[in-house]
Protein backbone atom coordinates (compact mmCIF):
# COMPACT_ATOMS: atom_id res chain seq x y z
CA UNK A 1 0.00 0.00 0.00
CA UNK A 2 1.59 3.54 -1.02
CA UNK A 3 1.72 5.96 1.32
CA UNK A 4 -0.74 8.83 2.30
CA UNK A 5 0.46 12.00 -0.54
CA UNK A 6 -1.20 14.62 2.05
CA UNK A 7 0.55 17.16 -1.13
CA UNK A 8 -1.92 15.52 -3.39
CA UNK A 9 -5.70 18.16 -2.88
CA UNK A 10 -7.93 15.16 -3.97
CA UNK A 11 -6.55 13.45 -0.70
CA UNK A 12 -8.36 16.28 1.66
CA UNK A 13 -10.82 16.22 -1.16
CA UNK A 14 -11.80 12.57 -0.19
CA UNK A 15 -11.63 12.83 3.34
CA UNK A 16 -14.01 16.11 3.82
CA UNK A 17 -17.07 14.84 2.71
CA UNK A 18 -18.26 18.50 2.21
CA UNK A 19 -15.67 19.96 0.41
CA UNK A 20 -15.79 16.72 -2.05
CA UNK A 21 -19.79 16.95 -2.43
CA UNK A 22 -18.75 20.75 -3.35
CA UNK A 23 -18.82 21.17 -7.46
CA UNK A 24 -16.12 23.23 -6.80
CA UNK A 25 -14.40 21.88 -4.03
CA UNK A 26 -14.66 24.64 -1.65
CA UNK A 27 -12.47 24.66 1.55
CA UNK A 28 -15.56 24.35 3.71
CA UNK A 29 -13.80 23.24 7.46
CA UNK A 30 -11.16 26.07 7.02
CA UNK A 31 -14.11 28.88 5.88
CA UNK A 32 -16.05 27.85 8.64
CA UNK A 33 -13.32 27.83 11.05
CA UNK A 34 -12.34 31.53 9.65
CA UNK A 35 -15.85 32.72 10.37
CA UNK A 36 -15.97 30.99 13.90
CA UNK A 37 -12.89 33.34 14.39
CA UNK A 38 -14.89 36.12 13.29
CA UNK A 39 -11.95 37.03 10.14
CA UNK A 40 -14.92 37.19 7.56
CA UNK A 41 -12.97 38.97 4.80
CA UNK A 42 -10.61 36.15 5.59
CA UNK A 43 -13.28 33.69 4.57
CA UNK A 44 -14.66 35.61 1.84
CA UNK A 45 -11.40 35.84 0.24
CA UNK A 46 -10.78 31.63 0.63
CA UNK A 47 -14.35 30.99 -1.12
CA UNK A 48 -13.67 33.46 -3.77
CA UNK A 49 -10.19 30.91 -4.87
CA UNK A 50 -12.62 28.28 -5.34
CA UNK A 51 -15.83 30.39 -6.77
CA UNK A 52 -15.98 33.80 -7.85
CA UNK A 53 -19.59 34.33 -6.44
CA UNK A 54 -19.69 33.50 -2.30
CA UNK A 55 -22.01 36.16 -1.74
CA UNK A 56 -24.24 35.33 -4.38
CA UNK A 57 -24.11 31.58 -4.05
CA UNK A 58 -24.52 32.19 -0.15
CA UNK A 59 -27.72 32.69 -1.10
CA UNK A 60 -28.69 30.71 -4.34
CA UNK A 61 -26.55 27.22 -3.52
CA UNK A 62 -28.31 24.10 -3.93
CA UNK A 63 -25.39 23.18 -1.30
CA UNK A 64 -25.02 19.40 -2.32
CA UNK A 65 -22.23 19.83 0.24
CA UNK A 66 -24.36 19.87 3.11
CA UNK A 67 -26.15 16.36 2.59
CA UNK A 68 -22.30 15.24 3.23
CA UNK A 69 -21.98 17.36 6.31
CA UNK A 70 -20.45 14.00 8.57
CA UNK A 71 -22.18 16.69 11.60
CA UNK A 72 -25.21 14.89 9.97
CA UNK A 73 -24.28 11.31 11.79
CA UNK A 74 -24.20 13.17 15.21
CA UNK A 75 -26.58 16.25 15.48
CA UNK A 76 -28.84 14.59 12.75
CA UNK A 77 -28.21 17.92 11.01
CA UNK A 78 -26.08 19.67 9.00
CA UNK A 79 -24.09 22.63 9.54
CA UNK A 80 -25.48 25.56 7.49
CA UNK A 81 -22.81 25.63 5.58
CA UNK A 82 -24.39 27.63 3.00
CA UNK A 83 -25.90 30.48 5.01
CA UNK A 84 -22.41 30.63 6.77
CA UNK A 85 -20.89 31.23 3.05
CA UNK A 86 -23.11 34.59 3.03
CA UNK A 87 -22.32 35.59 6.54
CA UNK A 88 -19.08 35.39 5.55
CA UNK A 89 -20.00 37.47 2.37
CA UNK A 90 -22.68 39.91 4.06
CA UNK A 91 -19.75 40.71 7.14
CA UNK A 92 -16.78 40.84 5.29
CA UNK A 93 -16.37 44.58 5.10
CA UNK A 94 -13.72 46.35 2.31
CA UNK A 95 -11.79 43.80 0.80
CA UNK A 96 -10.87 45.93 -1.89
CA UNK A 97 -7.09 45.86 -1.79
CA UNK A 98 -7.53 42.21 -1.72
CA UNK A 99 -9.14 41.61 -4.96
CA UNK A 100 -6.96 40.89 -7.84
CA UNK A 101 -6.28 43.48 -10.19
CA UNK A 102 -5.31 43.71 -13.86
CA UNK A 103 -2.01 42.88 -14.71
CA UNK A 104 0.45 44.89 -17.10
CA UNK A 105 -0.80 44.20 -20.18
CA UNK A 106 0.41 41.15 -22.50
CA UNK A 107 -0.88 42.13 -25.96
CA UNK A 108 -3.05 39.44 -26.40
CA UNK A 109 -7.07 40.48 -26.74
CA UNK A 110 -9.92 38.29 -25.93
CA UNK A 111 -13.41 38.61 -26.83
CA UNK A 112 -16.24 37.12 -24.82
CA UNK A 113 -19.41 36.64 -26.16
CA UNK A 114 -22.01 36.70 -23.34
CA UNK A 115 -21.42 38.38 -20.18
CA UNK A 116 -23.00 35.55 -17.63
CA UNK A 117 -20.42 33.38 -15.09
CA UNK A 118 -19.22 31.51 -17.45
CA UNK A 119 -17.45 34.78 -19.46
CA UNK A 120 -17.19 36.66 -16.37
CA UNK A 121 -14.70 33.87 -14.94
CA UNK A 122 -12.74 33.83 -17.87
CA UNK A 123 -12.37 37.61 -17.09
CA UNK A 124 -11.82 37.11 -13.46
CA UNK A 125 -8.86 35.14 -14.13
CA UNK A 126 -7.30 36.37 -17.65
CA UNK A 127 -7.61 39.98 -16.79
CA UNK A 128 -5.33 39.92 -13.98
CA UNK A 129 -2.22 37.93 -16.40
CA UNK A 130 -2.65 41.41 -18.64
CA UNK A 131 -5.36 40.01 -20.98
CA UNK A 132 -7.36 42.67 -22.66
CA UNK A 133 -11.14 41.42 -21.99
CA UNK A 134 -13.89 42.83 -24.40
CA UNK A 135 -17.31 41.50 -23.57
CA UNK A 136 -20.47 41.57 -25.98
CA UNK A 137 -23.55 40.99 -23.89
CA UNK A 138 -27.02 41.20 -25.84
CA UNK A 139 -29.04 42.57 -22.58
CA UNK A 140 -28.59 45.71 -20.59
CA UNK A 141 -26.56 44.50 -18.39
CA UNK A 142 -24.05 41.87 -17.15
CA UNK A 143 -24.60 38.18 -14.80
CA UNK A 144 -26.68 36.01 -17.62
CA UNK A 145 -28.97 33.56 -15.84
CA UNK A 146 -28.54 35.44 -12.27
CA UNK A 147 -29.79 38.23 -13.03
CA UNK A 148 -32.92 36.94 -15.20
CA UNK A 149 -33.81 33.84 -13.67
CA UNK A 150 -33.00 34.25 -9.56
CA UNK A 151 -35.56 36.58 -8.25
CA UNK A 152 -34.79 39.94 -6.10
CA UNK A 153 -35.98 38.27 -3.31
CA UNK A 154 -33.96 35.51 -2.71
CA UNK A 155 -31.16 37.25 -4.93
CA UNK A 156 -30.72 41.30 -4.12
CA UNK A 157 -29.48 43.23 -7.62
CA UNK A 158 -26.91 45.03 -4.93
CA UNK A 159 -24.79 41.65 -4.00
CA UNK A 160 -25.08 40.58 -7.64
CA UNK A 161 -24.12 44.04 -8.95
CA UNK A 162 -20.80 44.07 -6.18
CA UNK A 163 -19.56 40.65 -6.94
CA UNK A 164 -19.98 41.37 -10.77
CA UNK A 165 -18.37 44.59 -10.51
CA UNK A 166 -15.31 43.20 -8.35
CA UNK A 167 -14.33 41.23 -12.10
CA UNK A 168 -15.39 44.24 -14.44
CA UNK A 169 -13.54 46.84 -12.50
CA UNK A 170 -10.28 44.90 -13.74
CA UNK A 171 -10.48 46.76 -16.51
CA UNK A 172 -12.89 44.77 -18.43
CA UNK A 173 -14.20 46.28 -21.79
CA UNK A 174 -17.78 45.49 -21.95
CA UNK A 175 -20.39 46.20 -24.14
CA UNK A 176 -24.07 46.45 -23.43
CA UNK A 177 -26.52 45.86 -26.33
CA UNK A 178 -24.30 44.41 -28.28
CA UNK A 179 -25.47 40.94 -29.66
CA UNK A 180 -22.83 39.15 -31.40
CA UNK A 181 -24.64 37.58 -34.77
CA UNK A 182 -21.45 36.88 -36.73
CA UNK A 183 -18.38 35.25 -35.29
CA UNK A 184 -16.79 36.02 -39.18
CA UNK A 185 -17.26 39.74 -38.53
CA UNK A 186 -15.95 39.74 -34.97
CA UNK A 187 -12.87 37.96 -36.17
CA UNK A 188 -12.30 40.19 -38.76
CA UNK A 189 -12.26 42.84 -35.96
CA UNK A 190 -9.48 45.17 -35.94
CA UNK A 191 -7.43 45.15 -33.62
CA UNK A 192 -7.73 41.39 -33.94
CA UNK A 193 -8.86 38.81 -31.26
CA UNK A 194 -6.45 36.60 -30.19
CA UNK A 195 -9.31 34.21 -28.87
CA UNK A 196 -13.05 33.86 -28.45
CA UNK A 197 -14.66 32.52 -25.83
CA UNK A 198 -18.41 31.81 -26.24
CA UNK A 199 -20.00 32.01 -22.88
CA UNK A 200 -23.81 32.65 -24.43
CA UNK A 201 -25.29 29.69 -22.35
CA UNK A 202 -28.13 27.58 -22.81
CA UNK A 203 -30.99 28.86 -21.60
CA UNK A 204 -34.11 26.72 -22.59
CA UNK A 205 -36.51 25.07 -21.03
CA UNK A 206 -37.46 21.34 -21.42
CA UNK A 207 -41.19 20.94 -23.29
CA UNK A 208 -43.19 19.20 -21.76
CA UNK A 209 -44.65 17.17 -24.57
CA UNK A 210 -47.89 15.60 -23.06
CA UNK A 211 -51.49 15.26 -24.13
CA UNK A 212 -53.18 18.13 -23.28
CA UNK A 213 -50.11 20.80 -23.47
CA UNK A 214 -51.75 22.39 -26.59
CA UNK A 215 -55.02 22.82 -25.13
CA UNK A 216 -53.31 24.24 -22.07
CA UNK A 217 -52.45 27.46 -23.77
CA UNK A 218 -50.95 30.59 -22.02
CA UNK A 219 -51.77 28.98 -18.60
CA UNK A 220 -48.54 26.86 -18.70
CA UNK A 221 -45.17 28.35 -18.61
CA UNK A 222 -41.46 26.71 -18.97
CA UNK A 223 -39.79 27.83 -16.07
CA UNK A 224 -36.79 29.76 -17.27
CA UNK A 225 -38.78 31.65 -19.48
CA UNK A 226 -41.47 32.06 -17.02
CA UNK A 227 -38.48 33.18 -14.26
CA UNK A 228 -37.03 35.45 -16.88
CA UNK A 229 -40.74 37.18 -17.97
CA UNK A 230 -40.83 37.79 -14.29
CA UNK A 231 -37.31 39.76 -14.18
CA UNK A 232 -37.99 42.00 -16.50
CA UNK A 233 -41.33 42.24 -15.34
CA UNK A 234 -43.41 41.27 -18.19
CA UNK A 235 -45.37 39.31 -15.96
CA UNK A 236 -46.18 40.43 -12.19
CA UNK A 237 -48.85 37.74 -11.44
CA UNK A 238 -50.60 34.21 -12.13
CA UNK A 239 -53.55 32.54 -10.87
CA UNK A 240 -54.29 31.31 -7.69
CA UNK A 241 -53.48 28.09 -7.47
CA UNK A 242 -50.60 26.64 -9.20
CA UNK A 243 -49.10 23.47 -9.92
CA UNK A 244 -45.30 23.28 -10.21
CA UNK A 245 -44.11 19.90 -11.87
CA UNK A 246 -40.83 19.14 -11.52
CA UNK A 247 -38.07 18.80 -8.47
CA UNK A 248 -35.61 21.85 -9.62
CA UNK A 249 -34.31 24.76 -8.17
CA UNK A 250 -36.40 26.79 -10.63
CA UNK A 251 -39.68 25.22 -9.04
CA UNK A 252 -38.32 26.56 -5.15
CA UNK A 253 -37.38 29.36 -6.47
CA UNK A 254 -40.84 29.69 -7.97
CA UNK A 255 -42.38 28.64 -5.03
CA UNK A 256 -42.45 31.42 -3.10
CA UNK A 257 -42.81 34.83 -4.90
CA UNK A 258 -45.12 37.55 -4.26
CA UNK A 259 -48.15 36.25 -2.52
CA UNK A 260 -48.59 33.10 -5.28
CA UNK A 261 -48.75 29.65 -3.09
CA UNK A 262 -47.43 26.64 -5.13
CA UNK A 263 -48.83 22.66 -5.10
CA UNK A 264 -47.85 19.84 -6.32
CA UNK A 265 -49.56 16.63 -6.59
CA UNK A 266 -46.58 15.12 -7.80
CA UNK A 267 -44.95 11.77 -6.06
CA UNK A 268 -41.06 13.10 -6.96
CA UNK A 269 -42.27 16.70 -5.02
CA UNK A 270 -43.34 14.66 -1.75
CA UNK A 271 -40.68 12.40 -1.98
CA UNK A 272 -37.83 14.91 -2.32
CA UNK A 273 -39.53 17.40 0.10
CA UNK A 274 -40.50 14.85 3.42
CA UNK A 275 -43.09 15.79 5.36
CA UNK A 276 -43.22 19.48 5.12
CA UNK A 277 -44.51 19.24 1.74
CA UNK A 278 -47.69 18.11 2.79
CA UNK A 279 -48.16 21.74 3.81
CA UNK A 280 -51.73 22.85 2.83
CA UNK A 281 -51.65 25.07 -0.04
CA UNK A 282 -51.66 28.46 1.10
CA UNK A 283 -49.36 27.89 3.82
CA UNK A 284 -46.09 29.66 1.93
CA UNK A 285 -48.23 32.46 1.61
CA UNK A 286 -46.78 35.70 3.69
CA UNK A 287 -47.79 39.08 3.72
CA UNK A 288 -46.93 41.65 1.77
CA UNK A 289 -44.16 43.71 4.04
CA UNK A 290 -41.07 41.82 4.89
CA UNK A 291 -41.70 38.77 2.45
CA UNK A 292 -37.78 37.95 2.05
CA UNK A 293 -37.46 37.56 6.00
CA UNK A 294 -40.45 35.35 5.93
CA UNK A 295 -38.66 33.47 2.98
CA UNK A 296 -35.36 33.49 4.53
CA UNK A 297 -37.68 31.44 7.53
CA UNK A 298 -39.18 29.35 5.30
CA UNK A 299 -35.84 28.28 3.40
CA UNK A 300 -34.10 27.25 6.74
CA UNK A 301 -37.17 25.14 7.88
CA UNK A 302 -36.49 23.27 4.05
CA UNK A 303 -32.88 22.83 4.86
CA UNK A 304 -33.39 20.81 8.09
CA UNK A 305 -36.47 19.24 6.32
CA UNK A 306 -34.15 17.56 3.51
CA UNK A 307 -31.17 16.67 5.96
CA UNK A 308 -33.57 14.71 7.60
CA UNK A 309 -35.02 13.18 4.96
C1 LIG B 1 -33.36 29.37 -11.42
C2 LIG B 1 -31.95 28.92 -11.61
C3 LIG B 1 -31.16 28.66 -10.50
C4 LIG B 1 -29.84 28.25 -10.65
N1 LIG B 1 -29.09 28.02 -9.53
C5 LIG B 1 -27.79 27.67 -9.68
C6 LIG B 1 -26.94 27.46 -8.56
O1 LIG B 1 -27.36 27.57 -7.42
N2 LIG B 1 -25.64 27.12 -8.76
C7 LIG B 1 -25.14 27.00 -10.03
O2 LIG B 1 -23.96 26.71 -10.17
N3 LIG B 1 -25.91 27.17 -11.12
C8 LIG B 1 -27.21 27.50 -10.97
N4 LIG B 1 -27.99 27.68 -12.07
C9 LIG B 1 -27.42 27.45 -13.39
C10 LIG B 1 -26.56 28.65 -13.79
O3 LIG B 1 -27.32 29.83 -13.70
C11 LIG B 1 -26.07 28.46 -15.23
O4 LIG B 1 -25.38 27.24 -15.32
C12 LIG B 1 -25.15 29.61 -15.60
O5 LIG B 1 -25.84 30.83 -15.57
C13 LIG B 1 -24.58 29.40 -16.98
O6 LIG B 1 -23.69 30.47 -17.19
P1 LIG B 1 -23.32 30.96 -18.63
O7 LIG B 1 -22.46 32.17 -18.47
O8 LIG B 1 -22.79 29.81 -19.41
O9 LIG B 1 -24.72 31.35 -19.35
P2 LIG B 1 -25.87 32.38 -18.98
O10 LIG B 1 -25.97 32.63 -17.53
O11 LIG B 1 -27.07 31.91 -19.71
O12 LIG B 1 -25.36 33.74 -19.65
C14 LIG B 1 -25.27 33.87 -21.05
C15 LIG B 1 -25.21 35.36 -21.39
O13 LIG B 1 -24.94 35.47 -22.77
C16 LIG B 1 -25.78 36.47 -23.35
N5 LIG B 1 -25.92 36.15 -24.75
C17 LIG B 1 -26.55 35.10 -25.31
N6 LIG B 1 -26.42 35.12 -26.64
C18 LIG B 1 -25.66 36.23 -26.95
C19 LIG B 1 -25.16 36.80 -28.16
N7 LIG B 1 -25.40 36.23 -29.36
N8 LIG B 1 -24.42 37.92 -28.09
C20 LIG B 1 -24.15 38.51 -26.89
N9 LIG B 1 -24.61 38.00 -25.71
C21 LIG B 1 -25.33 36.88 -25.75
C22 LIG B 1 -27.07 36.36 -22.53
O14 LIG B 1 -27.82 37.55 -22.59
C23 LIG B 1 -26.53 36.07 -21.12
O15 LIG B 1 -26.27 37.28 -20.41
C24 LIG B 1 -29.32 28.09 -11.96
C25 LIG B 1 -30.11 28.35 -13.08
C26 LIG B 1 -31.42 28.77 -12.92
C27 LIG B 1 -32.26 29.03 -14.13
S1 LIG C 1 -22.91 26.07 -0.49
FE1 LIG C 1 -22.53 25.43 -2.64
S2 LIG C 1 -20.62 26.46 -3.24
FE2 LIG C 1 -20.76 26.54 -0.98
S3 LIG C 1 -19.61 24.76 -0.25
FE3 LIG C 1 -21.77 24.13 -0.43
S4 LIG C 1 -21.95 23.25 -2.52
FE4 LIG C 1 -20.02 24.45 -2.45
Amino acid sequence: MKPTDVRDPNYFHKVVDCQWACPAHTNVPEYIRLIAQGRYADAYMLNRQSNIFPGILGRTCDRPCEPACRRTRIDEKPVAICRLKRVAADLKGDITDRLPTAGARNGKRVACIGAGPASLAVANDLAPLGYEVVMFEKGPSAGGLMRTNVPVFRLPRSVLDDEIGMILNMGVDIRYNTPVDSLKALLQQTPRFDAVFVGTGAPRGKELDLPGRAEGGDRIHIGIDWLESVAFEHIDKIGERVLIIGVATPRWIAAAPRGAWAASTSRSWRAARGPTSRRRPGSWKTPKKNRSTSWSTTSRRRSSSRAAS
